[in-house]
This record gives C-alpha cells, sequence and structure tokens, in this order.
C-alpha cells in the first residue's frame, strides 16, 4: 500500500535505513535518496544508513556516500524504525540484526519473491526500481516533494538508470519515465552518470567478461548462453565482486538467445548464479527453485554444490518453460 513517509516515520528520533548484500545502484540509491530526504525533512532525527561496500563509480555519483556506515557498528540498540530497501530481510546482511531490534519496520522493495517483511510494506513488483516507490512516498499527493533537491533526485535517478538498463527493460512504464524526467529537473549531469554508473567498465570486469565469453556454451538449440567462472578465474583476472555484474546482462544480448547463466565461484566455494532472459523465460522462478529470487527477466541465487550439476538443474528447469512456451505458440 502507498504510504506517505514522513507519516510512517513521524516520532521516530532513530532511523535506521539499509538493503541488500553486494549492493547495486537501485539499493544504494534508494538508501541514500530517502537518506538525504530525510535529513532535510527530519533535521532532529539521527538516520543510519548500513551498507556493505559499494562500487568506485557509485562511492563517486551517490551524493552522501561517505556517510554510509559499511561497519555496521552502531551505538544504538533499538532503533525507533528500520526501513529495508529493495530486498526482504533475509537479503539484509550484516544489518539483519539490527532490524530485528527495530521497534518499527517498513519494507519499500520491487521484487516478486518478496512478500512483505515489515511491520508496513510497500512492495511493487510492477515497479521499475526501489527508487521508483521510494519517490513515491516522499510524494504520496503527486503534488511535488517538499524536501526534493539536487541530492535526492540524483539519486533516485541513479537506481531507476541501473534497474531498467537505462529506461530500455519491459519494467519502464510511463510513470517511470515522467518521474525521471522530473528528477532531471534538479540539475545533475546525467550523461556523466549514466556513463560512468552503467556502461563504464574496469578493465578486470572488460576482460573476465570476454573470458566467460570465449569459455561459454549455448544449450536448448541455442536458446540458453551458460558460462562458469571458479574462483581461479576470477583471481586470475584480478575480478571483484562488482567487476562480475553485467556479464550475464551480456550474454542475454545473443542473437537467439532467450536465457542467460552465468555461475561464479565465491571466496567461501559456493557458487553465485545471475540469470537473465528476453521475452518469456521466468528466471525468478528457476532461481527461486535454488533458494533464490529477483525479477522475472533477472534472477539470481547463491548455492552450494558442483557448479556442472547446478547448471544441469538450471537447464532443465529452464528447457521445461521453454517446451511449455512451445506449446503454447
Ligand atoms: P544479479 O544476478 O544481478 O545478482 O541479481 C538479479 C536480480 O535478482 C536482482 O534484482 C537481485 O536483487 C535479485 N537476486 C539476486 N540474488 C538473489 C537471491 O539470492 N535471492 C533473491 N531473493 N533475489 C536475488
Ligand atoms: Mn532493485
Amino acid at each position: 500500500m502507498l504510504m506517505n513517509i514522513l507519516n510512517e516515520l513521524k516520532g521516530c528520533r532513530t532511523i535506521a535505513v539499509s538493503g541488500h548484500e553486494r549492493p547495486d545502484g537501485d539499493c544504494v540509491g534508494s538508501c541514500m535518496g530517502l537518506a538525504q530526504f530525510l535529513y532535510r525533512a527530519m533535521p532532529d532525527a539521527r538516520i543510519d544508513v548500513f551498507l556493505e561496500s559499494i562500487s568506485d563509480a557509485l562511492e563517486e555519483h551517490i551524493a552522501g556516500a561517505e556517510k554510509i556506515n559499511h561497519s555496521y557498528q552502531t551505538d544504538i540498540e533499538a532503533y525507533d524504525a528500520f526501513v529495508c530497501l529493495d530486498c526482504e530481510k533475509t537479503r539484509l546482511g550484516a544489518s539483519e540484526p539490527i532490524f530485528d531490534r527495530a521497534r518499527r519496520t517498513i519494507n519499500i522493495d520491487h521484487h516478486v519473491s518478496n512478500p512483505g517483511c515489515g511491520d508496513v510494506n510497500y512492495v511493487v513488483p510492477e515497479a521499475s526500481s526501489s527508487c521508483e516507490l521510494v519517490f513515491n512516498v516522499l510524494d504520496p499527493e503527486g503534488t511535488g516533494a517538499p524536501f526534493m533537491n539536487e541530492e535526492t533526485a540524483r539519486n533516485l535517478y541513479i537506481g531507476m538508470v541501473t534497474d531498467t538498463g537505462v529506461f530500455r527493460y519491459s519494467n519502464t512504464g510511463r510513470r517511470t519515465m515522467e518521474i525521471a524526467g522530473y528528477l532531471m529537473t534538479f540539475g545533475f549531469d546525467y550523461p556523466t552518470l549514466v556513463r560512468d554508473i552503467f556502461y563504464e567498465k574496469t578493465i578486470a570486469q572488460q576482460r573476465i567478461t570476454a573470458r566467460v565469453l570465449l569459455d561459454s556454451a549455448l544449450y536448448c538449440e541455442g536458446a540458453v548462453l551458460a558460462g562458469i567462472a571458479d574462483k581461479e578465474t576470477v583471481a586470475q583476472y584480478g575480478a571483484s565482486d562488482s567487476d562480475l555484474d553485467g556479464i550475464s546482462s551480456q550474454m542475454v544480448l545473443t542473437r537467439g538467445v532467450e536465457c542467460s547463466v552465468f555461475l561464479h565461484e565465491l571466496p567461501d566455494g559456493r557458487y553465485k548464479g545471475s540469470l537473465r532472459s528476453n521475452n518469456y523465460v521466468d528466471v525468478a522462478r528457476v532461481c527461486e527453485s535454488l533458494g533464490g529470487g529477483g525479477h522475472v527477466r533477472a534472477a539470481g541465487f547463491t548455492a552450494d554444490g558442483d557448479p556442472q550439476v547446478l547448471l544441469q538443474n538450471i537447464i532443465e528447469a529452464v528447457s521445461a518453460q521453454l517446451a511449455a512456451e512451445k506449446n503454447r505458440k
């Protein structure tokens, strides 16, 4: 249900804001977009944002990035309110205990797999991004948010750009463009921001992407493209976690491919999977069966086990969907 965030936080003196592990542009943008707004709207309240480390590009462009608490250390035992953004509580990582101790919890998210984990929830799977939803709760009447400024606008724009693939995925709606158009009027340098946040790659990222693509294989008569990177390969290219983002999205842009699968080994030996689809495969459903989740066209999971076996399971689940689509036609 749409809420007015200032009504929900009325009387709160201490507010924690956090999002998922390995935070992306929408996660950081929504947390810091909300925080920038609250600094102005609730100047007497203490607002603490807890997130894991973020990419250099986000560090550079997110307004207030230097205020993020990456250590998760706090002298507050129980916050008056905790706002959980862009995920459900199980994906909060080190801030989950802070969520559990908070007096009141608010969940704002756009992941289909999230049933809503707060005392109050605003979960809209159709929304382009959590940033779009944060904008709605800052300005529920649509009369122009009173505390909106360049910093808030820039942060929310960054998340919308990230999760819509620069306004190109099917989650981009009229409302998305209207909000983005309004945010642009606050005067930030959007061409540089889009280049740096969405298109720029580190050299390690370019090289590991090339390597994964070179070693990738087609399945299901060319409808699925899959690639795997083990720890040694990741280390060989000096690739960090964020250097591995974007590989699956690049793979799904292959002619004839409906679904991409990228598996990479984590330092603890588990595998992180990233799936993307173009038109009809529901990758959220595939990832949920492996303990993960996400969106219909972009989802992920983390699992134990042999990557070849994981891949085999994924291929089976995807080919069942491909067959169902074939029958439907
Ligand atoms: P990525 O492949 O980029 O890690 O994730 C794609 C989408 O799926 C993102 O929206 C991300 O938040 C979501 N996602 C990734 N891994 C998981 C997971 O383990 N559980 C859930 N529920 N969502 C995930
Ligand atoms: Mn998101």
